[in-house]
């Protein structure tokens, strides 16, 4: 077979770049994935009980990238969704990110006042702070006490289970992510746009890949369908350290079980995720039908194990955000450039580097961008 661009991986970055090369530029593309499905880790289905549920994990779409929005915009409509989540902490469940409301969810109404009062003096009001700073930062007594709390409570068990690891052996952005948020906003996100696609997004995977231009191979390997096809320029986003036989050694990453549930309650839980940092093998529960928006009898819903990732075994999800791996990936990055753009590589495990899914597009949308201009 004879195709301009080969693209290794049919998720958001992988299909964004296929829809671009075929539409804009007419060239004949095969996308080859080794699963039997398109779009990557946000596939969605129906289960048995016709819950549309995400196979890879909760996948909610937010972002403050008004170009990303409106280029998916082309291909699907948006139920409109704003994320919530709450943790239970000493038995009570609390707003996440830790926010002024969670305050007056754990302390009796006189102590959140004094702690709110003196978190805005110090901080500023609707402001983010991650939980390391404030720990470093705090002066008075009743500060330094309420950020041990929050760190002990929300995030040192939780980032052990997420991770394996304490919150500051992590590269500082991990914890950041969650900041505390001065703010009563009990959001989880705080991105202009945020939905999730109105009939799912396998159907807007669908809606990207369907152009004459582009073929799709499912259940295939590239390393199996190498030898039989002629391209002129490849894209790859599989992991870049399988790319080159890892021949540095293997970029570590952590791994995740999914146990899926179902219940003939109309609702298991108040919001869509509740964490929880201290009990438990599993971090969070997320019921889908809060994302979705869609009215069914019965709910499903989802338990999420952190694993390690054993090559071979099971899925690599997340980088494990250390220098010393940021390195090791380094010397892959240069074997890349060595192959001089004739393959190029892009997304989560080329880039070995943590995606949302809107930085995903981001990516294969100014790849494209240097594409065009070459
Ligand atoms: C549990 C979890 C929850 C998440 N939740 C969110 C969220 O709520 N919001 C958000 O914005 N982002 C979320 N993300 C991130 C999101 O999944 C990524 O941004 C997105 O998957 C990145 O797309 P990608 O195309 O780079 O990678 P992927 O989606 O992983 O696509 C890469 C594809 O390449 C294929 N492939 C790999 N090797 C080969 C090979 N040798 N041959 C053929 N094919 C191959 C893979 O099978 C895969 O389908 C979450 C991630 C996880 C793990």
């Amino acid at each position: 077979m004879k195709v301009d661009w080969l693209i290794v991986g049919a998720g958001f970055t992988g299909s964004v770049l296929a829809e671009r090369l075929a539409s804009q530029l007419q060239k004949k593309v095969l996308i080859v994935e080794q699963r039997n499905h398109i779009a990557g880790n946000a596939y969605d289905y129906y289960d048995q009980y016709g819950v549309l549920v995400h196979k890879y994990g909760p996948h909610i779409f937010h972002t403050n990238m008004k170009l990303v929005w409106k280029y998916l915009s082309q291909f699907t409509d948006w139920y409109h969704y704003h994320h919530q989540v709450l943790g239970v902490v000493d038995g009570k469940q609390i707003p996440i990110p830790f926010n002024l409301n969670s305050l007056y969810a754990l302390f009796p109404t006189p102590y959140a006042d004094k702690l709110a009062k003196k978190l805005v003096e110090n901080y500023g009001f609707n402001v983010k702070i991650p939980i390391l700073k404030i720990k470093e930062t705090a002066k008075s007594n009743d500060l330094k006490f309420l950020a041990n709390y929050i760190y002990e409570n929300v995030f040192h068990n939780y980032t052990l289970k997420q991770w394996n690891l304490k919150p500051e052996e992590l590269a500082p952005f991990v914890t950041a992510r969650v900041p505390v948020y001065i703010s009563r906003d009990n959001r989880y996100f705080q991105d202009p746009y945020q939905g999730l696609p109105q009939l799912g997004y396998t159907h807007l995977f669908q809606r990207l890949l369907n152009h004459r231009n582009i073929k799709l191979m499912l259940n295939t390997s590239y390393q199996e369908v190498m030898a039989d096809i002629q391209y002129e320029k490849m894209v790859f986003t599989g992991p870049i350290d399988e790319f080159f036989q890892h021949q540095y050694g293997k970029l570590p990453y952590r791994s995740l079980d999914f146990k899926f549930f179902h219940t003939k309650q109309d609702y298991k839980q108040t919001v869509a995720t509740i964490n929880y940092p201290n009990d438990y093998d599993y971090t969070r529960i997320t019921e889908f039908k809060y994302l979705t928006g869609q009215q069914t009898i019965g709910s499903s819903y989802i338990e999420e194990y952190p694993q390690i990732h054993e090559y071979g075994k099971n899925t690599p999800y997340y980088p494990i955000p250390k220098e010393e791996h940021r390195i090791l990936y380094k010397k892959y990055a240069t074997e890349a450039e060595k192959l001089n753009e004739r393959v190029l590589f892009a997304g989560r495990l080329a880039d070995y580097q943590y995606y949302n899914m809107d930085q995903a597009v981001a990516r294969a949308l100014n790849l494209f961008e240097k594409i065009s201009a070459m």
